[in-house]
């Protein structure tokens, strides 16, 4: 039987929250050291050795680039070190779907990386932290959980990176998948996985980058005109993600506007405002015309962070950016 030696890295979240009363209605995202849950951990026997390391404590509203290049950099440690099997990030869930799709995209599969949230803070009642922790244990610990990419654990589900999102404000299983659904089911005990590894050995898709362009999301609404477009513009916008209507949609000012910003070296991403589904090429919007991309099965917040890697990797001819949106 191998060793099981997974890095825990600690960002905050609910997962550490602490509200000071079972039944309160106010907490503080991140107040509980990563020391003192693995302590919690400790009385649940799990099978693995957990070797914390704390990156930050704080609210995931609030993640950004310093911890992501942390977490960048440790998660890439890690792959290298021959006495660690398996990684878990502890992460607030507001921004869960970002880290966790940055760190798909510039990681290595070799090892399996979990991240894991709560949606109730650790002392209040029914709180989820401590089964999703156990739960993202068992997924850490599986032989089959590399070669997937990132994993997103939260209730009893196991999702991919690409596919994660929060969809609830307040429900304990707030998050969904999409273009799949959950790749596994998991308990403390149990893990079923619905398909083989897909992405065994595969390097890192993008160079983890020395820093991110600023790229914004314009959320599209009816009667609006292009004048947000030129703001967004005015304050340097190296590009830009549409939260459209339906298909990717904007009013017709909208998208001559950036179809302008697209034609000036400011690559633009359609996404959709609507909580799933396909946003594909010249269905409504010609963008053959217009100069755009279609951000296919990616919401906005995920569209950005592949549109920034993209971006900061030196890609921005709009065929090879839809390549990589069109991309598994
Ligand atoms: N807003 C906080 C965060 O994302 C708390 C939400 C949560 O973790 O569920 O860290």
């Amino acid at each position: 039987m191998i060793d099981l030696r997974i890095l825990v890295l600690g960002t905050g979240g609910t997962i550490a929250g602490a509200a000071g009363s079972a039944t309160g209605g106010t907490y503080r995202a991140g107040g509980l050291a990563l020391a003192a849950m693995l302590e919690q951990l400790a009385a649940l026997g799990l099978d693995a050795q957990l070797v914390p390391q704390e990156i930050a404590r704080i609210g995931s509203q609030d993640i950004g680039w310093p911890q992501w290049q942390a977490l960048h950099a440790a998660c890439a440690a890690a792959m290298d070190d021959p006495a660690i099997t398996g990684i878990i990030i502890t992460h607030g869930t507001d921004t869960a779907e970002e880290t966790a799709f940055l760190l798909d995209l510039t990681l290595p599969t070799t090892k399996p990386v979990v991240l894991v949230g709560a949606m109730r803070p650790a002392d209040a009642v029914g709180a989820d932290g401590m089964r999703n922790f156990a739960n993202a244990v068992k997924v850490a610990s599986d032989r089959q959980a590399t070669g997937r990419g990132v994993l997103l654990v939260m209730g009893d589900a196991v999702l991919a990176a690409r596919d994660a999102r929060k969809a609830a404000t307040s429900a304990i299983d707030a998050f969904r998948g999409f273009p799949r659904g959950p790749i596994a089911r998991v308990t403390p005990a149990r893990i079923d996985w619905f398909a083989p590894p897909h992405r065994q050995e595969e390097p890192a898709h993008y160079a983890f980058p020395d820093s991110l362009p600023r790229v914004a999301i314009l959320a599209a609404g009816a009667g609006m005109d292009e004048q947000p477009v030129e703001a967004l513009l005015g304050i340097g916008c190296k590009g830009m993600v549409l939260a459209g209507m339906g298909q990717g949609n904007a009013p017709a000012c909208v998208l001559g506007a950036l179809a302008r910003a697209a034609a000036a070296g400011v690559p633009v991403v359609r996404s959709t405002r609507v909580d799933e589904g396909i946003v594909d090429r010249n269905v409504e919007v010609d963008d053959d015309a217009l100069g755009l991309v279609a951000a296919r099965a990616l919401g906005p917040a995920k569209a950005r962070v592949l549109l920034m890697v993209l971006l900061a990797n030196g890609i921005t001819d709009a065929s090879r950016l839809q390549a990589a949106f069109d991309g598994g």
